[in-house]
């Protein structure tokens, strides 16, 4: 049985679980507020520090 997950906010813990839930075979939606432009705009170095914490945290954790 396939489990389907409701991710609410499309910030990098959002999008990193989506990954996360992917990697494994488990669907998944992402509900977001705001417009996909406020999201793709939100991209840049200081997001991408925060993504490549929160992988390493998960990989040590896994
Ligand atoms: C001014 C500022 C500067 C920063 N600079 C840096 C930096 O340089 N380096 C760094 O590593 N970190 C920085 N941060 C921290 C970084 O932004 C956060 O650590 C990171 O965004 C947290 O991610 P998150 O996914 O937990 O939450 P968020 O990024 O807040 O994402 C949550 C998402 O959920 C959505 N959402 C909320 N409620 C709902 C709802 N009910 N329905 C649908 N969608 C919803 C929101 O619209 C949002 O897109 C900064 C933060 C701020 C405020």
């Amino acid at each position: 049985m396939r489990t389907k997950v409701a991710i609410i906010g499309a910030g990098p813990a959002g999008l990193l679980l989506r990954q996360l839930l992917h990697t494994y075979g488990i669907d998944n939606v992402i509900f977001e507020r705001q417009s996909p432009d406020y999201v793709l705009g939100r991209i840049g170095a200081g997001l991408l520090r925060t993504c490549s914490r929160m992988i390493s945290t998960a990989v040590t954790r896994a």
